[in-house]
């Protein structure tokens, strides 16, 4: 305990937790793990919705154009900020829709079938909406999902898929590929992926390669300009706390943004901003990222975006980073001392611990009973993640966890195993 709380006491980051508001179980702050799902509201963003609201209960339609924050130039002031995160250039990234609808419109671009190349390189077992959005995306476009997919999975008897047979895959169905879409981190193992290496293999044989960045994004290093990624899509409200149903992100790399040839899915709101009110016929892009948007975005949604974002910009994303790898290490630490107790060991570790091939979150798969120890931790105020047949999901966040939370959590654990293995 002493140990967490002197690691507390040297977080130069540990002020920003005061941002957020913690549930309160019982009188007392529980230990949130979840920031992988929903993250926390921060303080200030009532006040900034409240802002958008005032602005338009001033100027109506006109608050588009007028008050602290014009509504027209909301956007390209999230992007500074966004960009930052995911290393992008500003005019690469586009505030808009959500995450499912965002890949249908990025495929719409960038799924290009042509000849022997039209099938998709992606992960087994990948997101449920993932899977749904390829399967229906092949039908919509004619194709039958069962051949035009190719899935890499785990090897048998392991737990997450090795990049060595990611690039494998690709060389042995380079001729066969139109694009790898693949994720950041795996929602089910927390295993990061090297998205540089796998951008660049499918290049080498002339694929695109896109990516789902819902648990990369805010949690990892990103730098998706210099890795020269095609696409990538991202929610705001895992990590980048948004608030729930946010306004989700893309990022498309700048050599397409001046490509007429690409097809794509317009509206009126990626129409080349200085005649866009001239209403004319004839899509004329924005040349940047900007031009794939369609619809009135809005200002309410993008106002609690803006809250979170100027939180990361206080912190700085390496401070984040650095803060998020040693609460990592730390849960490692503290979960090896819980198996020292044990003759069997109770659980496993999904997630690889290498430095780099993890973010904040850590999957717990437990031998047997994990459903009651997940109950036991829960009635113990943590919020947790079940997953079926017997994994538990935590991720401790940088910006609202502290070493604390992770001391306490182990000491929750133990307890709740030796009680549910003295169950029968
Ligand atoms: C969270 C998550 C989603 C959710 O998609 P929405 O369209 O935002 O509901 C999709 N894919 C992955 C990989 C996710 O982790």
């Amino acid at each position: 305990m002493e140990c967490a709380q002197a690691l507390d006491a040297q977080d130069k980051i540990a002020h920003l937790r005061n941002e957020f508001l913690i549930p309160v179980i019982d009188g007392k702050e529980a230990i949130y793990f979840l920031g992988n799902s929903l993250g926390l509201q921060p303080k200030r963003t009532a006040t900034s919705i409240e802002a958008v609201l005032t602005q338009w209960s001033r100027y109506g339609v006109e608050a588009f154009f007028q008050g602290a924050q014009p509504w027209l130039s909301f956007h390209d002031n999230l992007v500074q900020q966004l960009s930052l995160i995911v290393g992008a250039l500003p005019q690469e990234v586009v505030v808009m829709n959500q995450l499912t609808v965002n890949l249908h419109l990025m495929l719409a671009s960038f799924y290009q079938p042509t000849g022997t190349k039209t099938k998709i390189l992606c992960e087994a077992k990948a997101f449920p909406s993932d899977q749904y959005m390829l399967e229906t995306h092949l039908r919509h476009r004619g194709l039958d999902p069962d051949s035009q997919l190719i899935e890499v999975a785990p090897r048998a008897g392991e737990s997450c898929i090795r990049q060595e047979d990611i690039l494998q895959a690709i060389e042995q169905h380079k001729n066969e590929l139109a694009l790898v879409l693949w994720g950041g981190v795996n929602y089910y193992t927390g295993q990061v992926f090297d998205i540089e290496a796998i951008t660049a293999a499918a290049h080498a044989s002339g694929i695109l390669a896109g990516f789902d960045l819902a648990h990369a994004a805010g949690n990892v290093p990103l730098q998706l300009h210099d890795w020269n990624v095609d696409f990538a899509c991202w929610c705001n409200y895992k990590y980048l706390n948004a608030g729930p149903g946010a306004v989700g992100a893309a990022f498309i790399h700048e050599r397409f943004h001046n490509d007429a040839h690409l097809p794509r899915l317009a509206g009126w709101w990626g129409y080349k901003k200085d005649t866009r009110f001239q209403m004319q016929k004839g899509f004329v892009p924005v040349a940047s990222a900007e031009g794939w948007a369609l619809s009135t975005p809005s200002p309410i949604l993008f106002a609690a975006l803006k809250a979170s974002l100027e939180l990361f910009e206080q912190a700085g994303m390496e401070q984040i980073r650095q803060k998020g790898a040693q609460l990592t290490d730390f849960l490692f630490f503290v979960l090896d001392g819980v198996l020292k107790k044990f003759e069997t060991p109770p659980f496993v570790l999904l997630t690889p611990r290498n430095r780099g091939e993890h973010g904040c979150q850590v999957s717990i798969l437990f031998a047997e009973k994990g459903k009651a120890v997940f109950e036991n931790v829960a009635a113990n105020h943590v919020f947790a993640d079940w997953r079926e047949p017997n994994v538990i999901r935590i991720a401790p966040v940088p910006l609202y966890n502290t070493f604390e939370d992770v001391w306490r959590f182990g000491n929750i654990i133990e307890t709740a195993l030796l009680n549910s293995l003295h169950q029968h």
